[in-house]
């Protein structure tokens, strides 16, 4: 969706057209260009909802990874699922397509997905002979915390040089791995704020970690990663594309809690001390 600026702008140029006549081919053109996304938009949108529908109401758990537009709905707070829910605060394609599904992500298919995701990274641990464990390391080699009052309430951006590799906190399953962000396309990414972004689980800690703002992503969904592992590079893509926001990672830790079943979002005071706490180790 156009920002309202966008909106203001265009329909500035519009105006703008009635006195000069040059631009008027300008004018004829955004707006084709326009009526043409909205309409590629809306048809994909349509796709989305109907194949999570499908998952859902067929419980074919073993499709979950091929909808990363699933995963977010699994992964974000149900805070999140109830904003999205109001058509009022669909303002890009992600929140549109979530917002459709959010009320079928009932607290059964919450759980019956985590089991799933539990099966399926044992699965991957028996077949390359590997294990995953509760172990935790250092994302980057060196980067600076945010700025007290510049942060994230439930997240920490970690400032680093553009392109540095950025590694796999916790092991796990990797859920998600937009890697084809493109600035002003709404279908590039399952998040249009994050852009490049990683999303893996952890089952023995049902810690869910998300990589946001990468350059490239080095992993792909349904592989299995051990703490340490490299997972892409520091980008700016996403929201992070704008300027004086760039060369840092966006880094968020959500948990699970089985007995409520619902998820949680670790505060930045807690990330940062349990980062701070891997730097002493390492
Ligand atoms: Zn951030």
């Amino acid at each position: 969706m156009p920002s309202r600026r966008d909106f203001i702008r265009k329909a500035g140029l519009l105006g703008a057209t009635f006195l000069a006549s040059p631009l008027t081919g300008l004018a004829e053109k955004i707006s084709r260009t326009e009526s043409k996304d909205k309409l590629k938009y809306e048809q994909f949108i349509v796709d989305q909802v109907n194949k999570i529908k499908e998952i859902i109401a067929g419980k074919k758990y073993d499709q979950i990874l091929s909808n990363s537009y699933l995963i977010y709905a699994l992964y974000c707070l149900q805070s999140f699922l109830d904003q999205v829910s109001n058509p009022k605060n669909q303002h890009h394609v992600p929140e549109k397509i979530i917002g459709s599904i959010a009320h079928l992500i009932t607290p059964e298919f919450r759980a019956q997905v985590i089991l799933s995701l539990e099966e399926r990274t044992k699965e991957k641990e028996r077949q390359e002979n590997k294990k995953i464990s509760t172990n935790e390391s250092l994302p980057m080699k060196n980067f600076i915390f945010g700025k007290k009052g510049e942060n994230h309430n439930n997240a920490v951006d970690l400032f680093a040089k553009e392109s540095s590799p950025v590694c796999s906190v916790g092991g796990g399953l990797v859920l998600v791995a937009d890697s084809n962000w493109q600035p002003g396309n709404e279908l590039s990414s399952s998040s249009v704020k994050g852009g490049n972004t990683v999303i893996t689980f952890n089952y023995l800690t049902k810690e869910f970690y998300r990589y946001v703002h990468l350059n490239k992503v080095a992993v792909c969904s349904g592989e299995l990663v051990v703490e340490g592992q490299n997972l892409g590079t520091v980008g700016h893509t996403g929201n992070a594309s704008r300027p004086g926001h760039g060369e840092h990672l966006h880094f968020e830790i959500h948990k699970y809690l089985g007995d409520k079943n619902t998820n949680q979002a670790l505060l930045a005071s807690d990330l940062r001390k349990r980062l701070e706490n891997l730097k002493h180790i390492t």
